[in-house]
């Protein structure tokens, strides 16, 4: 993500709930029949099998789909069913980059014909919607007796990211839905690829403007690309250090703009991946928009120091100001990284505006945006 995120606390439990589910398509791909018998699954999963099916016998409202689904999966041929297995299978490792060949992976449960796909879309969306999100996973290797969407969100805060409870990890901006009510988001979508619906290294919590308003359902691979390599994953990368922020002062606009780009040393493809990285989250745009409320505030709080000091300000006295600031911000951002965009933006009106915001603090001019004495060029 945008800020770095952890996976370490939440990773066992997701990967068993994964791997569990992987297991019966193990199942359904080694069995000769053409049924889903009760006898044969319970002595394949000593541990789990009787909760499991339990569930699939139940054929509730909400859980029809995942009995069909299985009967579905069933009467596959044998191949077919082989052929599923592998595809979750090796999807599951994406995180794994020993997997990976030369900086190469790809997904491959989205290339599994229409009737494969609509069989996981129905077992894993039963499993995310009803199991994980309304009710609960009762495995025996699960840290909690009963693991639910509630469990994942406890632990998922409780180490690392605990810095980030209330701030996104993408955009940086406050996460405004309740402090326990973040969205759990799927970097790579449920409806595409269902079967990476409860991965560890596939969920994250972020703010709703990042989740269910922008991206939305959207892809991070575009078109025909699979290969993972090209983008930005979650916990494997941290975009931030890989991005410098480019300030400008478009004549044409009323304030600036920001734009995200490789740092020097970045490897050849990040510029690619930054592009895409900002087509799922408009973070240009967004972070643009922020800058004029930032500069309000720096504006407003330098001119209440002139008045305490009667007027009296040098240009060195400014820059003394904003590197004092510039220190106190850095130095908050390892504990509230929403602070981070203030201060690149800050330290560019000192590098590179100093003398133009100097003049427009000195005159005194109250004016906002589109004024002339905004134009600092
Ligand atoms: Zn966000």
């Amino acid at each position: 993500m945008f800020w770095n995120i952890d996976v370490k606390e939440q990773e066992q439990d997701l990967m068993a709930v994964s791997h569990f589910l992987l297991s019966v398509f193990k199942f359904a791909a080694d069995q000769p029949e053409n049924v889903f018998l009760k006898e044969d699954w319970l002595a394949f999963a000593p541990e789990n099998g009787a909760w499991f099916y339990r569930l699939y016998e139940r054929d509730t409202e909400n859980g029809k789909n995942m009995h069909r689904a299985v009967d579905r999966l069933f009467r596959m041929e044998h191949g077919q069913r082989e052929r599923i297995w592998e595809a979750i299978k090796h999807d599951m490792e994406f995180m794994d980059k020993e997997a990976w060949e030369n900086g190469r992976f790809s997904l491959e449960s989205d290339q599994l014909s229409d009737a494969a796909q609509k069989i996981l879309k129905d077992f894993f969306g039963y499993f995310y919607d009803v199991v994980f999100c309304t009710a609960h996973f009762h495995l025996k290797e699960l840290s909690s007796p009963m693991y639910s969407r509630r469990e994942l969100a406890k632990d998922y805060f409780k180490g690392k990211n605990k810095k980030i409870r209330r701030i996104c990890p993408v955009c940086l901006n406050m996460i405004s839905n309740g402090e326990t009510d973040e969205e759990v988001e799927h970097y790579f979508p449920k409806s595409r690829y269902p079967c990476l619906c409860l991965h560890p290294y596939n969920l994250y919590f972020c703010c709703s403007a990042c989740s269910s308003r922008l991206k939305g359902r959207k892809s991070p691979l575009k078109g025909k690309q699979r290969n993972i390599g090209s983008i930005f994953l979650p916990y494997l990368d941290t975009v931030k250090d890989q991005v410098q922020l480019e300030f400008e002062n478009p004549g044409n606009k009323d304030s600036e703009v920001v734009s995200l780009l490789p740092v020097l040393e970045a490897d050849p493809d990040t510029g690619e991946k930054i592009k895409e990285f900002d087509r799922l989250f408009s973070l240009e745009e967004r972070w643009s928009g922020q800058l004029e409320e930032y500069y309000m505030s720096f504006y407003s709080r330098y001119q209440e120091k002139i008045k305490e000091r009667s007027g009296k300000m040098s240009l060195e006295q400014l820059e003394e100001w904003m590197k004092e600031d510039i220190k106190r911000n850095e130095a908050m951002q390892s504990v509230r990284p929403g602070r981070y965009l203030e201060g690149e933006y800050m330290k560019w009106v000192m590098e590179k505006q100093l003398k133009a915001f100097y003049a427009e603090l000195k005159s005194g001019c109250q004016c906002v945006a589109g004024d002339a004495g905004r134009d600092r060029n």
